[in-house]
């Protein structure tokens, strides 16, 4: 074991006990989407005690602290989610339980967070074996995929020259890491169509033209795009999630609202998916007589990890868990807006196992989601190792 080698272990032994500690704290006070701001004040105070020049508000209440080495060389960014989600969370076996009625951390982000913080740590105790910047992403919003466009608007991305990130993943036992070159998880959009008829009696729907019958029609035939015009061997989702319009039995409405959300493992299909999913509605709207606006409300590009990043990563996951603890983790029909990130520049986002070996644990955004805390310290040194590789003097 080389000098740097025992140093990375033993720095990142340091940080245990306060990933853990930051991680149940953040726990307890999950805040929502758009809403982070504890959370941001949080991340602003421990990377300026570390040293880190911060700056908080960025597209909301992201916060970019960086960190100088000795001499020049790349720019890498950790990148962190920090948002929970509107869940009440179920159970009292668990070591730190949400204090905040219906808002949870049922997807990981605080032990992301938490992780970040950790890296920075051992990285700040290790500046004399790197160069270049270190830059810390603390995000809001990814949950509804609005938090990294903003950050990059005001600059967050400005100058970085790698990406790095975590997402927990409870399918995946603690001390194991999964890393993939090329998609992870794939594109998420989220739209609006708006079904506008002319209401009038129920009991004469002749004299209308009736919104909910032609949104019923558009809803079915929605599900032909995937079905019938999507290879089966590309996966793709089509999703109507929410159908509102109407006040009362006997009243035929001027309109319908539906709230869908597309997903895709390649950007040409997500375009396209995008693309048939308001031509179709147009269509079959207009069939009754009926007209279907389509709004795009969000969205992100699938999670591509650049193929040398990646094998970064998957050399820093062996030297932390070893060669045969670390997987090639297949795409995944979920999304997440660190895509905007890694368009800009080459980057990897990667899964630690969260899971409990041996049981069965509860779905990422229910109210049972819980992780095996032992997963931290794997993220953290994983994190340290791939970013001295990508910054350390043999680097350069
Ligand atoms: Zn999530
Ligand atoms: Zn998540």
């Amino acid at each position: 074991m080389t000098d740097l080698e025992a140093r990375v272990r033993s720095e990142v032994d340091r940080t245990r006990e306060l990933v853990v500690e930051t991680r149940r704290d953040l726990h307890r006070h999950p805040e929502l989407s758009h809403e982070e701001r504890r959370t941001a004040a949080r991340v602003a105070q421990r990377a300026q005690e570390l040293g880190f020049a911060v700056r908080t508000g960025l597209g909301g209440a992201g916060v970019v602290a960086d960190l100088d080495g000795g001499r020049t060389g790349l720019t890498v960014m950790l990148r962190a989610d920090m948002d929970a989600l509107p869940v009440t969370e179920r159970g009292s076996d668990r070591v730190a339980i949400s204090e905040v009625e219906g808002v949870m951390h049922a997807c990981g982000h605080d032990g992301h967070v938490a992780m970040a913080l950790g890296a920075a740590s051992a990285l700040t105790a290790l500046r004399g074996s790197w160069s270049g910047r270190l830059r810390l992403c603390f995000q809001p919003a990814e949950e509804v995929a609005e938090g990294a466009v903003p950050m990059i608007e005001a600059g967050a991305a400005d100058g970085v020259d790698r990406v790095l990130g975590i997402h927990l993943w409870a399918p995946i036992e603690a001390g194991r890491v999964a890393v993939t070159a090329g998609t992870l998880f794939g594109s998420a959009d989220s739209f609006r169509i708006t079904v506008r008829g002319r209401g009038g009696h129920g009991g004469m729907p002749h004299t209308t033209i009736d919104p909910v019958v032609a949104s019923a029609e558009v809803i079915m035939a929605l599900q032909t795009i995937v079905s019938r015009e999507t290879s089966p061997f590309s996966p793709a989702v089509v999703t109507i999630g929410r159908v509102t319009g109407g006040t009362a039995m006997n009243v035929i409405a001027d309109s319908v609202e539906l709230l869908g959300t597309v997903r895709a493992l390649e950007q040409p299909e997500r375009e396209r998916l995008l693309r048939r999913v308001a031509e179709v509605a147009a269509a079959v709207a207009s069939a009754s007589g009926a007209e279907a606006t389509f709004e795009h409300t969000a969205g992100c590009p699938p999670v591509i990890s650049d193929a040398g990043v990646a094998g970064v990563v998957r050399r820093a996951a062996a030297a932390t868990v070893g060669q045969d603890h670390v997987d090639v983790a297949h795409p995944i029909t979920v999304g997440d807006d660190v895509a905007c990130f890694l368009e800009r520049s080459p980057g990897c986002y990667f899964l630690v196992g969260a899971g409990v070996p041996g049981k069965v644990m509860a779905p990422h955004h229910s109210a049972d989601f819980d992780i095996d805390e032992r997963c931290l310290t794997v993220g953290v040194e994983t994190l340290v190792r791939a970013t001295l590789e990508l910054m350390g003097d043999s680097a350069n």
